[in-house]
């Protein structure tokens, strides 16, 4: 740290991400990516996008705009991409929030919302779960701050009903609900047709996960027209250019590619099935998952322990320090054969104890 940086900023604590290794040396199963690679016919194009790097990208994203708003049916006036939705998220934060209006999430959700509340200074409120580890919507009614939810909940994977959202929404007339529905395509209902009814629902969405973009970084929102410009009032103000040429076009053609996709999404779903059966076998206990991870223990050993004897097999999970979760770990979703060579490694973890 140097001694100009500004006394608030000298408190930030960022995001710690998951580890990213070189591809190859492990078994990456440790931030939700997916395990397929995006449509061919994506990737084949972005060479030819590249040639026209020269010029600025379309800031307003109008093609990929057109292709997304069908395929979801919304107009384009309900729609706004940014840079991965963590960026949408952080647009959120500086339009509706402050040190006055606080934020309201669940105390075991997305590391990332805490760090954008200290980065803009917010007064942040976390609730926390039931001792089951779902989220009891009543704690979010006729709430004080704006609301942030993830459904289905990372890390727990645990989702709510699209009726439990609603309800939520309901009942904050004055405050505006976002919901982060980063997984929502692994199982959960999403909640995107009800912003035409409701005015203060934001959905935010991610091409990372099921769309397997994550290093293309896009991200979006769907919501009524006056918010998406209040939002494009805090892009413009910052970097109307964040969405690349690539990654337009690859977004574009990865809705359009809609059987590729639809594909991928029912392999993940079938091997979390599968992989979830294996683990009971083992005797762990798996929460409910709606998403490409599960969120799993073991009776007789630690979440440190599993995830330091996996890494030792070249397989790297995610595991979190926090006391609250500290006994589980957070297994993503990789491929049949990625998910058999884990359960291999865990019968022989499980095996000496
Ligand atoms: C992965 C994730 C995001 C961020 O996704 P990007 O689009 O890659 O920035 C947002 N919210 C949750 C809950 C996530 O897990």
């Amino acid at each position: 740290m140097s001694v100009f940086l500004t006394k608030e900023k000298q408190k930030l604590k960022a995001y710690t991400p998951g580890e990213q290794p070189k591809i190859g040396q492990f078994i990456k199963l440790n931030t939700n990516e997916n395990p397929f690679p995006p449509p061919v016919k994506a990737t084949d194009f972005v060479s030819q996008i590249a040639k026209n790097c020269h010029f600025y990208n379309d800031m307003n994203c109008t093609r990929l705009t057109e292709v997304f708003s069908k395929y979801y049916g919304v107009e384009k006036e309900n729609v706004i991409f940014s840079n991965g939705s963590d960026e949408i998220l952080a647009f959120c934060c500086q339009a509706y929030c402050d040190s006055e209006k606080g934020i309201r999430f669940p105390n075991i959700s997305y590391g990332f919302y805490n760090v954008f509340a200290n980065l803009y200074e917010i007064k942040s409120v976390q609730i926390p779960l039931e001792y089951d580890f779902t989220i009891k919507i009543s704690d979010y009614f006729n709430s004080s701050e704006t609301v942030l939810i993830t459904n289905p909940n990372a890390p727990t994977g645990i989702a709510l009903t699209a009726d439990e959202i609603e309800q939520i929404v309901v009942n904050n007339p004055d405050n505006i609900v976002i919901i982060d529905e980063a997984y929502i395509d692994f199982g959960g209902e999403t909640v995107a047709h009800l912003t035409k009814k409701h005015k203060n629902l934001i959905v935010i969405g991610t091409f990372s996960k099921s769309r397997s973009m994550a290093g293309a970084r896009l991200g979006y929102a769907i919501a009524d027209k006056e918010l998406i410009s209040d939002l494009n009032r805090i892009k413009f103000s910052f970097n109307p250019y964040s969405v690349n040429a690539m990654t337009q076009e690859l977004g574009a053609i990865s809705i359009e590619e809609d059987d590729y996709f639809k594909d991928s999404i029912s392999k993940i779903i079938s091997v979390r099935e599968d992989f979830v059966a294996e683990l009971d076998e083992l005797s762990f206990i798996t929460l409910p998952s709606k998403a490409n991870f599960v969120f799993t223990k073991h009776p007789k050993i630690s979440g440190e322990e599993i995830y330091n004897r996996l890494k030792d097999d070249k397989i790297l999970v995610r595991h979190f320090k926090d006391d609250l979760i500290s006994d589980f770990v957070r297994i993503s979703i990789g491929t049949k054969s990625e998910m058999e060579t884990l359960i291999n490694s865990l019968k022989g973890i499980v095996s000496i104890k």
